[in-house]
C-alpha cells in the first residue's frame, strides 16, 4: 500500500472540518449530503490524509497500512458517512439552520463508539487515556475525528466556521484571523482566482 500524504491540503484550522474538506461539491439527496468530488478514494487515502492531518503519527500509518492491506472497506465507509454528518452539522451552523437529525445521531454515535474503546489507566506513573486492546486499528482514525468535530461544534469557536467563497469550491474552515474576515479556503487559490475575476470585469468596463 503507497502512502501519498502530500495530496492532501490542511486549511481548516480544524481536524474534523479538514477531514471534510476531502470532499467536494455537495449536495443534499433525500436523507444525507453527499459529495460529488472526492479525494480519499480507497483506504490508502484515509490513512495518508490521517498522516498528513497528525490524526496519527507515521510509525501509526505504517502499521495501518501493513494490517489494512485487503480490507477496511467497513471502516472507509464509515470515515465517508461521519464526514457527510459533520459537514451537514456545519453547514447548518453556518446557514443559522437546525441541523438534520440523522447528522446529529450519527455524530453521538461516533462519539459514544470513541468513548466506549477509551479505558482510562494508570501507568508508568500516571494517568491516561488509552484504546482498549482489540478494536479495529482504523477506528482510531475515526474516534479522533468524531471527538474532535464534537469538540469544535460545542465550543465556541463553532460561530466561527465558515464556508469558502469560492465558486464551486465549498470547503470549510475556522475564521481565526485576527479581522475575523477570512473568506478563502486559501488565498493563493479561490482568493486569488477571485481577484482575477474582479480584475477582469473591471477591465471590461472600462474598455466598454
Ligand atoms: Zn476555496
Amino acid at each position: 500500500m503507497e502512502l501519498r500524504p502530500e495530496k492532501f491540503k490542511l486549511i481548516a484550522g480544524d481536524l474534523s472540518l479538514d477531514l471534510v474538506n476531502t470532499a467536494s461539491q455537495w449536495q443534499r439527496t433525500d436523507k444525507a449530503y453527499a459529495p460529488a468530488g472526492e479525494s480519499i478514494g480507497d483506504i490508502a487515502d484515509l490513512i495518508s490524509w490521517a498522516l498528513k492531518a497528525n490524526a496519527i503519527d507515521e510509525k501509526a500509518a505504517r502499521v495501518l497500512a501493513a494490517k489494512t492491506a485487503n480490507g477496511g472497506t467497513q471502516s472507509l465507509r464509515r470515515a465517508r458517512k461521519l464526514r457527510a454528518a459533520i459537514y451537514g452539522l456545519a453547514v447548518a451552523v453556518i446557514d443559522g439552520k437546525h441541523p438534520a437529525a440523522d447528522d446529529l445521531r450519527y455524530l453521538d454515535k461516533e462519539r459514544l463508539r470513541a468513548l466506549e474503546r477509551q479505558a482510562f489507566a494508570f501507568a508508568g506513573g500516571k494517568f491516561e487515556l488509552k484504546r482498549r486492546p482489540g478494536a479495529e486499528p482504523l477506528d482510531a482514525i475515526i474516534d479522533t475525528i468524531a471527538l474532535a468535530a464534537v469538540e469544535l461544534l460545542t465550543s465556541d469557536r463553532s460561530k466561527r466556521i465558515r464556508r469558502c467563497g469560492g465558486e464551486s469550491c465549498g470547503w470549510l474552515f475556522v475564521d481565526d484571523s485576527r479581522g475575523r474576515n477570512r473568506h478563502w479556503c486559501d488565498m493563493r487559490d479561490c482568493g486569488n482566482l477571485a481577484k482575477v475575476r474582479r480584475f477582469r470585469k473591471k477591465a471590461a468596463k472600462v474598455a466598454s
